[in-house]
């Protein structure tokens, strides 16, 4: 045990319920049940892998309680019927004997939802106060009986975690979903004694933990999940937060969970790449001093020494690691050994995880590519030790080259340039993306642990390769930025993003960004926060459509604060001395701008693959040299590639 993280691994009681460390997996939806809401071995395998890395404490996803009228979206699993608490028993049966304890996260979506997952059931509510982010249906606004009848299902549910076996039901009170809408004043608009006041506001959670303790009796324990501010001008403030745990505790709650937002603030509920890190310790801090139960903290504590000061300074009892548990399920285990370099860490990224929900796809991880595959795509000893040359040493041919020599290949990787790295060193430059700059970091050091050969500045030619004759080669050789093909003014100042990121920023205060990709928008944002004057051009409609929708929101946001506009509809039709002639809307422009940036997209090079067709036995092109410049197609091609090898 690393004395520096003593204080994760001390047990504490939740009720009667004892937990062996302060570690815990909150519910995360990850659509591994089946079409009908039920276990599916890799769900179950999914979570014992965690609990077989140290969790302590497992809150499953969202778990429906009303099929299909409160569905969040097509398969959460369920618990509306006994006939689902086998699944949840088998759960248990498998997560138990390593120590964890489980909880289930009993959920009703109200409004946070959309029909198409409801199965056509017409959404309700506390009123009828539409959902933009989920396609802004309006819900019917429950009738007393219609709570009474849910009241009753949410107890139910709690009834049958128990019956299943498990510790602890979960009422999933935060973000916005049917328990936080009769409890907020942006959405509760009754008039009827489930509306108005605070002490109205709390009948409907109260009425369904007075129902579940007269069904599991005042041991079992139920905690109450909680948005601690709703950080929304017309939702409730912290000090709203806290005076609703306080009540939820004298109506029989044993612990609270807490954590900010609903669906109208995503990045609340998923924090990104440039939020603080321990983002709502602050809020943890406030529950903390007012309750006397068990307080539970999540938001960005992925880094153990954060986990491990808000437990130390008092504020928060527990630990919530909720996305960094799906980037690297053993993250309990590495803090525990004191092995931090080797934790994978999360990017908050927000892409394969949320991005995927938004699809409707189930949640994947930009840099772990077996989360939801903890069998099947378990790294096992190759059968032949084999001779594998890895050209290019950006993510992609990092991962590679991690994944083969842990098989147990004899890995050697050529990079031309004099850092390993690729378009992670460029990625990573603006302030806002130390995540990266850890990613970065992890995939270094894990070359170095794992006796991978590296070999700096040297470019892999066909006659290198026939020289160190390998049986396998993985082109990761990357994608070069598109050429400017916009007819230029000689003397005009013109950049391809990866130059501003990689040189001291350009002289000149006014810039124009053509290309209103991601690449486009985080080159604008990072000028702007230099104090230049931005415009980012951008010929579709649309902008930044290669963007998770909940970074969007964000970067909406700052580029509003940067006062950095976006043209779309607007093509570059040429570039001068001093300015951009554009097309913007069928009307001709020029945009004055000191100097400009091109984010045009990138071209991979498929010649290197070509060339070594016939010479070598295997030959695989992994990454970008398959289109796109995303870490997910980086790691996942090479993890496919260095998996079977
Ligand atoms: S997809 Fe990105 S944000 Fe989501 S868990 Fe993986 S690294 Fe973290």
């Amino acid at each position: 045990m690393d004395s520096r993280f003593q204080k994760l691994f001390e047990p504490i009681n939740l009720g009667p319920v004892r937990l062996k460390n302060r570690i815990v997996m909150p519910a995360m939806f990850t659509k591994y049940a089946s079409a009908f809401g039920e276990m599916t071995q890799e769900y179950i395998d999914f979570y014992v892998e965690r609990a077989k890395n140290g969790v302590g404490l497992i809150v499953v996803e969202n778990t429906c309680v009303d099929w299909p009228a409160g569905k969040v979206a097509s398969n959460p699993l369920r618990l509306d019927d006994e006939k689902f608490i086998q699944g949840l028993h088998d759960l248990a049966e498998a997560v138990h004997p390593y120590g964890a304890k489980l909880a289930t996260n009993l959920q009703h979506a109200g409004r946070q939802s959309n029909p198409i997952h409801t199965e056509g059931h017409e959404l309700v509510s506390a009123s009828s106060v539409a959902c933009a982010p989920t396609g802004g249906h309006i819900p019917h606004a429950l009738t007393l009986p219609e709570i009474e009848e849910i009241v009753e299902k949410f107890a139910q549910a709690v009834r049958r975690t128990a019956a299943a076996g498990f510790d602890i039901a979960q009422l999933h009170g935060a973000h916005g979903y049917l328990i936080s809408q009769f409890l907020s004043p942006f959405t509760n608009k009754r008039n009827d004694k489930y509306g108005g006041s605070l002490e109205n506001r709390l009948r409907f959670p109260r009425e369904i933990v007075a129902r579940a303790r007269e069904l599991v009796g005042k041991d079992f324990p139920i905690e109450l999940r909680l948005s601690g501010d709703e950080l929304l001008e017309e939702g409730y403030t912290l000090k709203d937060g806290v005076s609703i745990a306080r009540a939820m505790v004298e109506a029989g709650i044993t612990s609270v969970s807490v954590s900010a937002g609903i669906y109208e603030v995503p990045t609340a509920c998923f924090p990104t790449m440039s939020m603080p890190r321990a983002v709502w310790s602050e809020i943890g801090a406030a529950f903390k001093q007012a309750l006397d139960v068990p307080v539970t903290l999540v938001g960005k504590l992925d880094d153990p020494f954060d986990a491990v000061r808000v437990l130390e300074e008092g504020k928060a009892d527990l630990v919530a690691i909720g996305r960094q548990h799906l980037a690297d399920p053993e993250w309990a285990r590495k803090v525990a050994e004191g092995r931090v370099d080797d934790i994978r860490p999360c990017i908050h990224c927000n892409e394969g995880c949320a991005g995927n929900l938004g699809k409707d796809w189930r949640v994947g991880c930009d840099v772990n590519p077996a989360v939801g595959h903890e069998v099947a795509y378990a790294i096992k000893k190759a059968p032949k030790r084999k001779k594998v040359l890895v050209a290019g040493g950006g993510p992609a041919g990092m991962e590679a080259a991690r994944v083969a020599a842990l098989r147990g290949h004899h890995v050697v990787l050529f990079e031309k340039s004099d850092q390993l790295g690729g378009l992670l060193n460029y990625a990573g430059v603006p302030d806002f993306k130390d995540d990266i700059r850890r990613y970065r970091r992890y995939l270094v050091g894990q070359l170095k642990k794992q006796w991978v050969e590296t070999r700096l500045g040297q470019e892999v030619t066909p006659a290198l390769v026939q020289e160190y004759n390998p049986d396998v080669v993985i082109v990761a050789t990357g994608a070069q930025p598109k050429a400017n093909a916009i007819p230029t003014a000689p003397g005009a100042k013109v950049m391809q993003a990866v130059e501003v990121l990689g040189a001291p920023i350009p002289e000149g205060r006014s810039a124009v960004v053509i290309g209103g990709g991601r690449v486009g928008v985080e080159v604008a944002l990072y000028l702007a926060e230099k104090g230049k004057k931005v415009v980012i051009v951008e010929m579709l409609p649309d902008w930044a459509c290669d963007t998770a929708g909940v970074n969007k929101v964000e970067m909406i946001e700052k580029l509003a604060a940067l006062d950095v506009p976006v043209l779309t509809n607007t093509t570059a039709k040429a570039i001068r001395t001093g300015g951009v002639e554009v097309v913007t809307n069928g009307e001709d422009k020029v945009l004055g701008a000191d100097f400009v940036v091109t984010a045009l997209g990138f071209v991979p090079d498929p010649t290197l693959a070509r060339e070594l067709e016939g010479i070598v036995p295997e030959v695989y092109s992994i990454g970008d040299l398959n289109g796109g410049t995303r870490i997910w197609g980086a790691t996942h091609d090479a993890w496919w590639v260095a998996r079977t090898i």
